[in-house]
């Protein structure tokens, strides 16, 4: 439909190490509803919330990260051993959002990783969704 056509189309025309509309996010360059921040995290209200509680943790990209965060081709989630640190920073980050926004009795983490899965934005980024029924299975 629709949306995963757009979807295949962003990822047709994004190259990795590219940057996103989330590189200005991270550099304050277009504003954002920042619900968790630290020096390797950044948590910000979706801009089309799909539930009450609807935010992106991502990864501020730093030198040896690019190849994780902004990947446009096969495999579009690329988690190494070596992310771990990192990859657990960002969960700890989504436990952090769902505590604030009133969430931990139910909530959801998503990574919606290359176009058949409608990834639009190439910077991994985790979905954290709640406060309402979450529904299962997913579109
Ligand atoms: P994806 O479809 O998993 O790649 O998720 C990308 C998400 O980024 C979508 O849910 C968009 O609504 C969201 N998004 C895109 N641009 C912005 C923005 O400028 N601010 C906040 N969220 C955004």
């Amino acid at each position: 439909h629709d949306e995963q056509a757009a979807a295949k189309a962003a990822a047709a025309t994004a190259d990795s190490g590219a940057p996103t509309i989330f590189d200005k996010i991270i550099n304050k360059e277009i504003p954002s509803s920042i619900v968790y921040e630290d020096e390797k995290v950044l948590a910000f209200r979706d801009i089309n919330p799909q539930a009450p509680v609807h935010v992106l943790v991502i990864p501020k990209v730093r030198d040896g990260l690019t190849e994780l965060a902004k990947v446009t081709k096969l495999p579009y989630l690329y988690a190494e051993a070596r992310h771990g640190e990192i990859l657990g920073q960002l969960l700890y980050a989504a436990r952090i959002v769902a505590e604030k926004e009133g969430i931990l009795d139910g909530f959801r983490v998503v990574i919606n990783s290359g176009p058949s899965a409608c990834q639009s934005v190439y910077h991994l980024h985790l979905h954290v969704l709640g406060g309402r029924q979450m529904n299962w299975p997913p579109g």
